[in-house]
């Protein structure tokens, strides 16, 4: 008798109609792109706080938790960075057949990077968010120091020193943080995918 046969109802790994149906959510990816210190990973943080407070079960993905993980053997060359794009939307791929929403923080400077995160993980579930705060904002905040040293000369290829970012020309969400408040930006979000993570 085959496997199949004698466990007929448990014959495959479960699917991700099931997983959303249990967790009561539809799954989604976030794309969020932006400079350095343009404020994705304290947007993600909030958002997610609030979508936790209605019911929802979401993952942040940050350079923090995949640069030292599951990428710590990769660096900052083209080729390296095209990698770390693509084991990200592998990752981002399981989440969302698990049913989970995802956060993504990643600078993902060129349109071609995002294109190829756009295209592993399926068109219809990814939502580009641009944290769209112009260089000299990021570059006051400095949060980690990392524009001054770039400006010294002590980092190469910094993305908006000496590495170029290329701006989402038709991003599903334009946050301006320097308009808006962190709160506020989070709740730009929260608007627009709110409708698309509630089942009916
Ligand atoms: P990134 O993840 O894009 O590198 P971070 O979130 O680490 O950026 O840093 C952004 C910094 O800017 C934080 O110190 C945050 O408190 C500050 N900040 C000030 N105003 C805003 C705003 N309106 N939206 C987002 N971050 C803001």
């Amino acid at each position: 008798m085959s496997q199949e046969n004698l466990h007929p109802t448990f014959d495959r790994i479960l699917g991700r109609a099931e997983k959303e149906q249990l967790l009561q959510q539809n799954s989604k990816v976030i794309w969020m792109t932006g400079l350095s210190g343009s404020g994705k990973t304290t947007i993600a943080i909030a958002l997610e706080q609030k979508l936790n407070e209605k019911g929802f079960l979401t993952q942040v993905l940050d350079g923090d938790n995949v640069r030292t993980g599951i990428n710590n053997n990769l660096g900052f060359s083209v080729e390296d960075r095209t990698e770390n794009i693509r084991r990200i939307a592998e990752v981002n791929k399981l989440f969302l057949h698990c049913g989970i929403i995802t956060i993504n923080c990643f600078v993902s400077p060129t349109i071609a990077i995002r294109e190829q995160a756009r295209a592993i993980i399926g068109a219809s579930d990814f939502l580009e968010v641009f944290v769209n705060t112009p260089l000299e904002i990021c570059e006051q905040r400095d949060v980690k120091g990392l524009y001054k040293k770039a400006r010294a000369g002590e980092i190469k290829d910094f993305t908006g020193i000496d590495s170029p970012f290329e701006a989402p020309e038709n991003p599903d969400i334009d946050v301006r943080t320097a308009d808006i408040s962190v709160d506020e930006a989070a709740d730009q979000i929260l608007q627009v995918i709110l409708p698309q993570i509630t089942r009916k």
